[in-house]
């Protein structure tokens, strides 16, 4: 797998967009090298929305509720509709899983980190994320569900590590996914041996003779087993040198410049706050001598450390559409914006909470309609999520 480019543009997005085709798509999404659209930074930072990608995808192919393309852009709104019915209960255990949560360790030790876990799968989808900050789905499911299942390292922690190295990393998408993946989100563990990745990966990632090398049942009596913690011996993988794993930057990294809040700047101006999850286009109706401040929040970064690359792609776009650029605290922020005349920016739940209240629009018509109260499951969402 190789490192898409990604330049940080909308046009890049929309390159993306007119090259999917669903039928290409339903066919092939699960191979490595099968034609996926790689939009997922796009449509994590804003560049473009679920119903722009689903509309421009059928500008060009007839397109269905039914088509497995429209079915994983509804993983992604289903995804953030648990979120916003449970908030930061989506960061513990929705449900019990397969063994009690005291079995699963909280660190990531680092023959993982290193990529030197002895599984070829494991090993070459860590190398990938380190150099391209993106990961396959198939690979990312193979990841969590080694990480947990058979080193018994606990979803949160897996979560949390991989979160930081994805330049798409979407609290909701990610998180939950490793809770699928974990039995904690789902009715039931997800599990991959030697043979899936053979299937559906290039040779190098071939795992024969490891601990993945073996029946769907044994995995599922090791899923069970709180003593079965696999380590690093697997005697046919070849001997590979300790990768380093990148640095994870709370605030963003050099060459990035920028400047604290400050109230001075603002002199009763209107003012568009430009935030890491709005980088699409400016709006068209705003007043022409709009103050437009692209803004990052620590208290968000301190949490949420970003590597950098994602902070790259971020930053490249920011200079792109503003002239002015901030990273300070929540506090200071708003301190800050108490003095613009009116401020405003796109609604994204990774950013809300810190801003002030009243100045978060919701940034696009949703692709799907919104379902009032929890589903607790994906099918019984999507019985309700009406096309919008
Ligand atoms: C452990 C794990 C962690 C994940 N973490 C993230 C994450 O942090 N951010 C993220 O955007 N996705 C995450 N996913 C979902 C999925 O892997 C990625 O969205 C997908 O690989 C992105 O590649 P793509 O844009 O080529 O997707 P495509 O297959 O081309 O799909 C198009 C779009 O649909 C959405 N989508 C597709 N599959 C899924 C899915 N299974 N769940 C949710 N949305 C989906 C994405 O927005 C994606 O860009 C995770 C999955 C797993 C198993």
């Amino acid at each position: 797998m190789t490192a898409p480019h990604c330049p940080a543009t909308p046009a890049a997005a929309w390159e993306r967009i007119r090259a999917v085709n669903p039928a290409d798509y339903a066919r092939t999404r699960n191979a490595l090298d099968g034609a996926v659209s790689g939009l997922s930074p796009y449509i994590t930072h804003g560049f473009v929305s679920l119903r722009e990608v689903f509309e421009g995808v059928a500008q060009q192919h007839p397109l269905n509720p039914q088509d497995k393309f429209v079915f994983e852009l509804g993983w992604r709104a289903y995804f953030r509709h648990v979120w916003q019915h449970r908030g930061d209960g989506i960061f513990t255990a929705l449900h019990s899983g397969p063994l009690p949560e005291h079995h699963y360790s909280g660190r990531v030790p680092d023959d993982i980190r290193q990529a030197r876990s002895g599984v070829n799968a494991i090993d070459m989808a860590i190398c990938g994320l380190y150099d391209s900050g993106h990961l396959h789905n198939h690979a990312r499911m193979w990841l969590a569900s080694y990480m947990v299942h058979v080193r018994k390292i606990h979803w949160r922690a897996g979560a949390d590590w991989l979160y930081g190295h994805l330049r798409d990393g979407d609290l909701a998408s990610n998180h939950l996914s490793w809770q699928w993946v974990a039995g904690t989100g789902s009715t039931k563990p997800y599990l991959f041996n030697a043979d899936n990745v053979a299937r559906y990966a290039p040779a190098p990632w071939h795992s024969p003779g490891s601990v993945i090398d073996t029946s769907y049942e044994r995995l599922a009596q090791i899923s069970l087993d709180p003593n079965h913690r696999a380590t690093t011996t697997s005697p046919a993988a070849p001997h590979r040198p300790a990768t380093t794993e990148p640095n994870l930057w709370s605030a963003p990294p050099s060459p990035w410049k920028h400047e604290a809040p400050d109230a001075a700047a603002l002199a009763h101006r209107q003012v568009y706050l430009v935030h890491p999850w709005s980088l699409g286009p400016l709006p068209s109706d705003l007043p022409a001598n709009s103050l437009v401040i692209g803004i990052s929040v620590s208290d968000f970064h301190q949490a949420w450390p970003w590597s950098q690359l994602r902070w790259d792609f971020v930053e490249q776009r920011m200079a792109d559409v503003v002239a002015l650029r901030w990273h300070g605290s929540a506090q200071a922020l708003q301190s800050a914006l108490a003095h613009a005349q009116s401020v405003r920016c796109v609604a994204d739940p990774h950013m809300d909470r810190y801003l002030p209240p009243g100045v978060v629009s919701p940034s696009a018509a949703p692709l799907f309609a919104p379902v009032d109260g929890l589903c607790s499951s994906f099918s019984k969402w999507w019985k309700h999520a009406a096309l919008g």
